[in-house]
């Protein structure tokens, strides 16, 4: 048994089902475990209220009445049920077909809701046979189309009762520490428990190998890198870079400095650099970005900086085009929207050598661009690119550093287990004269006020961002909600302001227009969804306004909070919802990205945070960072002892064959 088609019953139309639903493989087929599990035993008909839900299996009084309800469309049955000498009515609607089992002296288990007045139980669910006297432990998986959860489990039994090989991938020597019980009848025992206990030992064992393998790969790359003898140790003055420094218009922070510090020690060194910096939004990452560039380009390499979206590359190169006009460094703009003509000559220039930093989106990474000597890879909000990509980029140079930047700070105490294959800087002193942003979370019957507050600041001649609430990207109805509020602010303001706005369907050119007048002061409203979240920077905007504000995450909300704020003007940010919940006054109060970060991570769980589950790197099905963090913490020493002290035995190559499959870096 090897693939999905050889176990009995999946056909092409199965097969197809599965494939819609991620599962390709039976490995991905044995790991989808049940969604939930429910468990079924006796009640105990003595001690059991109005209103309760309760399981009771007894003996047919007589064969069941049927009763027509044609207001509801429905047919009923009613039948009687002796337990425990105790007589008990049963309701049950749309179960006709149970009529013909059904017979007077039939043995049955009825599942529903107990009416004690009417001393009726309305069943939900009506089995033939007694209960056994253990509960039943039932799986309840997601619901795949065409497919039941009871096949689903079919098809797993089938494949654990084969011969089919598992790869337990927890060293032997820890699973004896522990006294594991074996894979197979883990596996066996999360898709079929046959007891609770037996269930959760089941369960931290495989807890225990996700994080292991998660922890593990970490770590394996980590120690790649440090000892990768193709990185390329830089020749530079740092003098040259502190004269750089002291001609920018504004003094570096401290924090600032350190990072730059950091990097070029990175730089120096003959280790890969494989760095990220993290720092509030408005915290200055940008500058320290183009240092490295800089530092780069003085030791004699091209440097490529990837941002997620055109507008963010746009203002980048505009940025850079100011910052090194007085330097040699030749820069260089590649985007989609850019035509062929001018693409096929920029793609000469890079491949010949005669640009030195290369500023675009995704097309940095288009197979036909050939890099003349790429040293050094930036990638502007990391967390918004697939592993994937990064790692496409890495791939064009011979073994480029990489430098990450990255605005949605990690909480201390989890950044190590997470991030634990990169080194990390962080920028916490905002650049001085920032005034915080005051956020206002108001409800959206209090539009009003809302409008007045923005017709003062509009007055004041600042500018103001309006967030129309994203369903997904590229949706319509997002699409219409942008228009729509566009539509209000007209006939709210008059012809008095000039407003836009911007969205998924327009052409990358048209953005850019409406995006310049708007860096230009021609606007005063610019409606979007999120496309401006990542690093838009226009200082003479004052105010946020976000719609809808309860449905993004804290961490968004704090971000599309940091397009303001940006110059030395008071910045207002509006926070507008239906209902005013915990996590918007949260916003009111807190401005430090640190702590809200913390603040999501304890009440939201770790995925809309740290990208982790979009980026497809980890494994996690079973654990969870968060709430397993303590075995997390454990499985930690246990990985770094292991690593330390098991290179080249065969458990060792078992996992290092996993990880080079999975194939992160080279
Ligand atoms: P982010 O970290 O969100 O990417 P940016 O790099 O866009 O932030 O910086 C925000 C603004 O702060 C920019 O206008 C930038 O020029 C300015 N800035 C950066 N560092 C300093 C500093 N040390 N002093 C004053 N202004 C600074
Ligand atoms: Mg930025």
């Amino acid at each position: 048994m090897n693939r999905l088609s050889d176990i009995p019953g999946i056909g092409p139309k199965t097969l197809d089902n599965l494939r819609k639903v991620g599962i390709n493989t039976i490995d991905d087929l044995i790991h989808f475990y049940p969604r939930k599990y429910s468990i079924i035993m006796r009640s105990d008909m003595s001690n059991i209220n109005n209103g309760d839900k309760v399981t009771i299996d007894g003996i047919v009084e007589a064969v069941p009445t049927i009763i027509n309800i044609p207001k509801r469309k429905l047919k009923m049955i009613i039948f009687r049920i002796s337990n425990n000498r105790n007589i008990y009515n049963i309701c049950a609607f749309n179960l006709v077909y149970l009529c013909k089992e059904l017979r007077s002296g039939s043995k049955v288990t009825i599942i529903g809701r107990y009416n004690k007045i009417k001393n009726t139980i309305e069943a939900n669910e009506v089995r033939m046979g007694l209960l056994p006297n253990e509960p039943i432990i039932e799986s309840k998986y997601h619901s795949i189309t065409g497919i039941s959860g009871n096949s689903i489990n079919k098809f797993i039994v089938n494949v654990l009762d084969s011969d089919y090989e598992l790869i337990d991938f927890i060293p032997s020597d820890i699973c004896n520490k522990y006294n594991f019980i074996e894979k197979r009848y883990a596996l066996r025992e999360l898709h079929n428990p046959s007891s609770i206990i037996s269930y959760k030992r089941a369960l931290q064992r495989s807890k225990y190998e996700e994080l292991f393998m998660y922890l593990f790969k970490i770590n394996y790359f980590k120690y790649k890198i440090n000892n990768d003898d193709k990185a390329i140790s830089r020749k530079f003055k740092k003098s040259d870079v502190f004269k750089f420094i002291d001609n920018l218009s504004f003094k570096l922070t401290s924090d600032q400095l350190k990072c730059v510090e950091d990097i070029m020690l990175d730089l120096k060194s003959n280790k890969r650099m494989n760095r990220l910096i993290q720092g509030d939004v408005g915290s200055g990452k940008t500058i320290v970005a183009m240092i490295s560039a800089y530092i780069n380009y003085l030791s004699g390499y091209q440097t490529a900086l990837m941002v997620p979206t055109e507008i963010l590359a746009n203002q980048h190169f505009e940025e850079a085009s100011k910052l090194f006009k007085r330097y040699k460094i030749n820069i260089c703009l590649l985007t989609s929207s850019i035509n062929k003509k001018d693409k096929i000559s920029l793609y000469k220039k890079i491949s010949n050598g005669e640009i030195d930093l290369i500023i675009g989106t995704q097309s940095l990474i288009q197979e036909k661009l050939i890099y003349n000597n790429l040293g050094l890879i930036i990638t502007d909000e990391q967390h918004r690119f697939g592993v994937n990509q990064r790692n496409d980029l890495k791939n064009k140079g011979i073994h480029p550093d990489v430098l990450s930047m990255s605005a949605t700070p990690i909480p201390r105490t989890y950044a190590l287990s997470l991030y634990g294959d990169m080194d990390v800087s962080s920028i916490k002193t905002k650049p001085v004269g920032r005034k915080e942003v005051i956020t206002n979370a108001i409800k959206d019957s209090d539009i009003k006020s809302l409008l007045s507050s923005m017709k003062k600041e509009m007055d004041k001649g600042h500018q103001i961002y309006v967030i129309a609430p994203m369903i997904s990207e590229d949706d319509e109805e997002s699409i219409n909600n942008v228009i729509k509020l566009e539509e209000k602010f007209k006939i709210a303001f008059k012809s008095l302001y000039k407003i836009e706005s911007v969205h998924g369907k327009l052409k990358p050119i048209e953005k850019n227009k409406i995006m310049s007048r708007f860096e230009n002061g021609e606007t005063n409203i610019l409606i979007s969804t999120t496309v401006i979240e990542v690093g838009v920077n226009v200082p003479n905007a004052s105010m946020i306004v976000i719609f809808n504000a309860n449905l993004f995450g804290l961490s968004t909300l704090h971000q599309l909070r940091g397009r303001v704020g940006r110059g030395n003007i008071q910045s207002y940010c509006v926070l507008v919802a239906h209902e005013l919940n915990d996590r918007l006054k949260m916003l009111e109060k807190c401005n430090d990205g640190f702590e809200i970060s913390e603040y999501d991570f304890l009440h939201r769980g770790e995925g809309d945070l740290f990208g982790v589950k979009q980026s497809g790197d980890a494994v996690l099905r079973l654990a969870n960072i968060r709430k397993d963090y303590s075995l997390l913490l454990r499985v930690k020493e246990d990985v770094d002892k292991f690593i330390s002290n098991n290179w080249n035995n065969d458990d060792f190559i078992k996992l290092s064959n996993y990880c080079n499959n999975i194939d992160l870096l080279d």
